[in-house]
């Protein structure tokens, strides 16, 4: 079809009957893609010069045909990515997103509702409250007393925790900033969560040595002794303790902290309590799911990521608390330009980090309203009994599992055998194309790494994978 978007009069505007192809076209090669894509590898062999050779042919100097560019960002994005939507990308919880959640990406780019003011966007806004109340009340929080919002992702919902917690402890800082604080504010997370805090603690000016990573135990969880002398010596110090944070699914390993006995250490010395459930948090949508998370409801502040176990598309984050007005006192500043806020309705803009915003909760509500909880926890428990068939099956392959998790993440090592030889077997299974794994870091030493992460991984799926370990393991023995 002839390229009518160089048309004088609005050189954006495509007619109906050529969008209409567009999407077609689109819906075509996403297809081709989704059914292909087994039987290809799961990460394709590329070099940043040969990618960018072919990106610079774009000079933009001149107008292109839309279907010819649809047709090679297809083939680029086949060709040079690691292919989450693999059923044997046993990775970093980088979903297979579910196709609801595609369409309401779809939907929400094209109706682009602007939701920073309530009154700009209100059916998409109070589809984002009823979605961030519902996993608000599945995390236990009491029904009516949700507040929170969709984010870009986990890094953005724990800088917001992180935020709100200082306002909470130290309220000077709104206006004055952390020098207002009578000592250096620190916060506390154990050595296996995710550094996205030593970030956040320098997104807001507090300096990476903030951060205290707490060591762990045997299995990985945070120690409540080191947390209470670490605590106990800041105090002595002149510091100002103010967050802790428990992970429930650390991103390594799995491991769920020992969050009532965190949440019972958070209120003897007066410190926020935030649980970082990035990727397991889903879990709260199945009961067996849900009971690995006991403790959870006693947070302050909660972040689920839908677009990890939720398989939302990349982005989107829930960070959860009970404190609307906190978030006001942290978020909230008068302007002049922004429509008035109606009544009781909420803009997001005044309890948040974001202003502009784009419909992130749409994709989860579509998946929510189409699969309901059921299907979600079918997929959550089935995901889970994955992860049991792969633990033992390679139990009796002789390697061992080295994390002690129900979750659907597996950690194992071959006895006695060194780092090299377990990056060595990582390398030659990925270098296969047979499926994607990734080494671990643990304490001391390296381990491989499996995580049940798309919903169209099957059993043949995980016995392929053993399979392909077993391969790899006599090729690097030699
Ligand atoms: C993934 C993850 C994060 C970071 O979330 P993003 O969505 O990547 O920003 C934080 N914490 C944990 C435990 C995670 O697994």
């Amino acid at each position: 079809m002839a390229n009518d978007a160089g048309s004088a009069a609005a050189p954006l505007a495509l007619s109906s009957a050529h969008r209409r192809l567009l999407i077609e076209q689109t819906a075509d090669l996403i297809e081709r893609h989704y059914e292909t894509l087994p039987d290809r590898p799961v990460a394709p062999e590329v070099s940043p010069q040969r990618v960018r050779q072919h990106v610079r042919r774009y000079e933009f100097t001149s107008a292109n045909d839309p279907a010819a560019v649809v047709d090679d960002v297809a083939r680029m994005l086949g060709d040079w990515t690691v292919h989450v939507t693999h059923p044997r990308y046993f990775g970093l919880f980088n979903p297979t997103p579910a196709w609801m959640g595609v369409l309401g990406e779809t939907l929400a780019a094209a109706y682009n509702p602007q939701l920073a003011a309530w009154s700009h966007a209100a059916a998409a806004n109070e589809i984002e409250r009823h979605v961030v109340s519902f996993i608000g009340e599945r995390v236990g929080f009491p029904r009516g007393d949700v507040a929170g919002s969709f984010t870009t992702g986990g890094a953005e919902a724990n800088l917001t925790g992180t935020l709100l917690a200082l306002v909470r402890r130290i309220p000077e800082v709104a206006d004055d900033g952390v020098r207002a604080a009578a000592g250096q504010p620190v916060l506390y997370a154990s050595e296996e969560s995710h550094l996205a805090w030593i970030k956040i603690a320098r997104v807001c000016g507090l300096g990476s040595n903030a951060v205290r990573l707490v060591p762990v135990d045997a299995r990985l969880r945070m120690d409540l002794g080191a947390l209470q002398d670490a605590v106990e010596a800041d105090r002595r110090a002149g510091n100002v303790p103010f967050l802790l944070i428990g992970t429930a699914g650390t991103t390594g390993a799995g491991i769920i902290d020992p969050l009532p006995e965190l949440a019972a250490v958070a209120a003897e010395r007066e410190l926020s309590f935030h649980v970082d459930a990035a990727w397991a948090g889903a879990a709260v949508l199945s009961e067996a799911g849900r009971a690995f998370l006991d403790g959870i409801e006693r947070a302050d502040s909660v972040t689920i990521d839908p677009h990890k176990w939720m398989s939302a598309p990349m982005g989107a984050g829930i960070f959860l608390c009970t404190d609307l007005d906190g978030l006001h006192r942290t978020f909230d500043v008068a302007t002049r330009y922004m429509p008035p806020a109606l009544g009781e309705t909420i803009d997001p803009y005044t309890h948040s980090i974001q202003w502009s915003r784009r419909f992130i909760g749409l994709k989860v509500f579509m998946a929510l309203a189409t699969l309901g909880v059921d299907g979600y926890a079918r997929q959550i428990d089935r995901d889970c009994e994955l992860g049991d068939e792969l633990r033992s099956s390679l139990g009796a392959d002789g390697w061992r599992v080295v994390n002690d998790t129900p979750l659907p993440v597996v950690c194992f090592a071959e006895p006695a055998a060194t780092d090299a030889f377990h990056r060595a077997v990582v390398d030659d299974v990925v270098g296969s194309g047979a499926a994607w794994i990734s080494p671990v870091q643990l304490g001391d030493t390296v381990a491989i790494r499996a995580c049940i992460t798309s919903h169209r991984t099957t059993s043949e799926d995980v016995q392929a994978l053993r399979a392909a370990l077993a391969a790899a393991r006599e090729r690097v023995h030699g």
